[in-house]
């Protein structure tokens, strides 16, 4: 028999309670992975304890004790093989193979365990494997624990070798390395006629798991954790049905320019993480945003915990200059969806001014499943990428040209027809588009529609000179702008010049060189260009006459101006003089009545946009606004 002493076993219990300890005291995902892996802990300790078990009961060897010794051994070999059939199950979950190819490594390493376990116990029943005599002699006998112990390992090698490319090259290294010091240290002992270190080596490829997968790192000045187990902690909350409540602290400072959360409020703030609320566990998302998440049941009192933490950082900010936002809540009614928190409350930090604290309440979370849902059916049309979406609608707003007297053009204008919600207007989900990066795709989609609607409308016998489609300012910079939409226009057979893009000038486009080579381009091809919005905002006159911009389109907070004092109106009428002088036709809109109209007609107005005219109809409606060719 090899030499043994329990010390190795014992240290490896040790290790397996620290690793549960560790667990607990960390936000890990509790998901399927995490489930198999504390199995595989456990199935370690109750080898190393079956395995202290077997050892000592021979040492002490009575004849009253055979069997013990027999069943202690038995479980010993069966708990080895079970954890390393989890081994594989592990894996398999982790490089996400298939259905199908996880009950094929379930299958085969069940069969396996069975076949060994069998193997120990009939060699033992009939006589041909482990057994003790009378006299206490040991006769090990046949006994298939190396050949199996060598056939689960040569399993994994050829699992880890198959499922290479799903893994990250360097966890897949650290998992290598990991089980090769095991099989080392395992080789070693052998030669040396030991056998203390077996149950043992299985530690390392536990820790490597741990580390890789299961951990969290805390920060250590503050103990935040990160956002993904903010949302772990959260599901965790809610799949027991316990209620939580939520306090967020954001300064808007430190999260832009990226500084360190200054020096002179980190001890009130870390009073709160640790003192503020009872069992609280404190995130910190991004940089200036912190959330403190706390059982409901162990602060009732919490409305009088909330307002002292808030108190603190009131007084703290205050004297340190520091603007800040709070927001407190608590978690939605049992059976709600999901709530991404940072999100949630980074929507009400939108509409909530500075140093202030908001209680979130039951108009947030539905403002949020709102926003919610029409962001992740953007994304749906986004990654579809369907030219004939049917959640993508096209209205258009017809043009009035006042020299024809009559509408020649239109400006189109994407809603969004969606399940639940209806029709949902651009002022909602234009700017969740263009902060998601959605909006170029939408663009596609909606002018592939303009230009099936110009198409018929001509075959049905309409004048349509051309309809306008408004591009946001952060897809100019994307470097297949250009080619995306010709090939949309050319794919309908519309000619170029039936289609016009609406620009906004902003401060941050202005001296691009390669915009203005693409709008260049575009012009080349015959595509007009309007400059939308004139007057709001950011306007630079030289840049403007700069460009190759077709038509002005004065913003209607000019037409309202005009109307109020007569140095605007001077204003707005030079400013729209000066542009007909340079040959920039001049459309006015938000022409909303009479008086609106009167006045911009004096204004060299080329032409006119508003309700007074027209209000934006379902493209196919045009045809009730658009003269018929002779
Ligand atoms: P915009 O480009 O300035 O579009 C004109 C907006 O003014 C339209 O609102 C239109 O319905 C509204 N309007 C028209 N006549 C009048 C009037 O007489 N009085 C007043 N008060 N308003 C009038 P809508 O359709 O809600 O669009 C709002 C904004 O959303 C648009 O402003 C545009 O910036 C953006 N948008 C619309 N469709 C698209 C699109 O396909 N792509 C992009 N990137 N933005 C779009
Ligand atoms: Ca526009
Ligand atoms: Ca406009």
């Amino acid at each position: 028999m090899d030499a043994y002493s329990p010390f190795c076993d014992l240290l490896t219990i040790a290790t397996c309670w620290c690793i549960l300890v560790l667990e607990f005291c960390s936000h890990v995902r509790k998901n399927r992975s995490f489930r198999i892996f504390n199995a595989i802990v456990f199935c370690l300790m109750l080898t190393a304890c079956a395995s202290i078990g077997y050892r000592t009961a021979l040492a002490r060897w009575r004849p009253e004790i055979t069997v013990c010794v027999y069943v202690l051994r038995v479980l010993m070999h069966a708990f080895t093989f079970a954890m390393s059939a989890l081994f594989a199950v592990y894996i398999g979950e982790t490089a996400r193979v298939s259905a199908r190819r996880q009950a094929f490594i379930w299958k085969l390493t069940v069969s396996l365990w069975t076949l060994l376990v069998l193997f120990d116990i009939l060699g033992t029943c009939f006589g041909f494997g482990f057994t003790i005599a009378e006299n206490g002699t040991v006769h090990l006998g046949a006994s298939a624990f190396s050949a199996g112990y060598l056939l689960f390992m040569l399993i994994l090698v050829v699992l880890m070798i198959r499922v290479r490319r799903s893994l990250y090259r360097r966890v897949m290294i650290g998992f290598f390395i990991t089980a090769f010091l095991g099989l080392m240290l395992n080789l070693i002992q052998r030669l040396k006629g030991e056998s203390s270190y077996t149950v043992s080596t299985f530690i390392f490829p536990v820790l490597a798991m741990l580390y890789f997968m299961h951990s969290n790192p805390y920060d250590a000045w503050l103990g935040a954790i990160n956002s993904e187990s903010l949302n772990n902690l959260t599901r965790d909350y809610q799949q027991k049905n316990k209620k939580f409540g939520f306090f967020s602290l954001y300064m808007h400072t430190i999260e832009e320019e990226g500084t360190k959360i200054p020096e002179q409020i980190r001890p009130t703030l870390r009073n709160i993480a640790e003192n503020a609320f009872r069992g609280s566990v404190l995130f910190q998302v991004s940089r200036g945003h912190l959330i403190l998440i706390y059982p409901k049941h162990r602060n009732p009192d919490d409305g009088e915990r909330i307002r002292r933490a808030a108190d603190a950082i009131a007084c703290v900010n205050g004297k340190n200059n520091l603007d800040y936002k709070i927001v407190v809540g608590e978690s939605p009614e049992a059976g709600s969806e999901d709530i991404d928190y940072a999100n949630y409350i980074r929507q009400i930090h939108l509409h909530m001014p500075e140093n202030t604290l908001h209680t979130a309440d039951r108009s947030d979370s539905e403002a949020y499943a709102r926003y919610d849902y029409i962001l992740k059916e953007l994304s749906g049309i986004y990654t579809r990428h369907d030219p004939e979406d049917p959640r993508v609608v096209v209205y258009a707003q017809p043009v009035y040209n006042i020299r024809l007297g009559r509408f020649d053009t239109a400006e189109a204008l994407m809603r969004l027809n969606l399940e639940k919600l209806g029709l949902v207007f651009p002022d909602e989900f234009i700017p969740v588009a263009e902060a998601n990066g959605f909006i170029h795709v939408m663009t596609e989609i909606l002018l592939h529609k303009v230009c099936v609607a110009i198409r018929e409308l001509t075959e049905k016998g309409f004048q349509i000179d051309r309809i306008s489609v408004n591009v946001a300012t952060q897809e100019l910079r994307a470097r297949e702008f250009c080619a995306d939409i010709t090939r949309i226009i050319a794919g309908e057979g519309v000619s170029f010049d039936k289609i016009a893009i609406e620009l906004t000038e902003s401060e941050g486009n202005q001296d691009s060189q390669a915009e203005t080579e693409k709008l260049t381009q575009l012009k080349k091809y015959g595509i007009k260009l309007y400059l939308d919005d004139f007057g709001t905002g950011y306007s630079n006159l030289e840049r403007i006459m700069m460009l190759p911009f077709d038509i002005i389109k004065f913003d209607r907070s000019l037409v309202l101006a005009s109307s109020t004092d007569t140095q605007s109106d001077t204003m707005v009428r030079s400013m729209a003089t000066l542009f007909a002088e340079l040959k920039f036709p001049v459309l006015f809109e938000g022409i909303e009545n009479g008086e609106d109209e009167k006045r911009v007609k004096e204004m060299s107005a080329s032409y006119l946009q508003g309700y007074k005219f027209a209000r934006p109809v379902p493209i196919a409606q045009l045809t009730g606004y658009l003269q018929k060719t002779a």
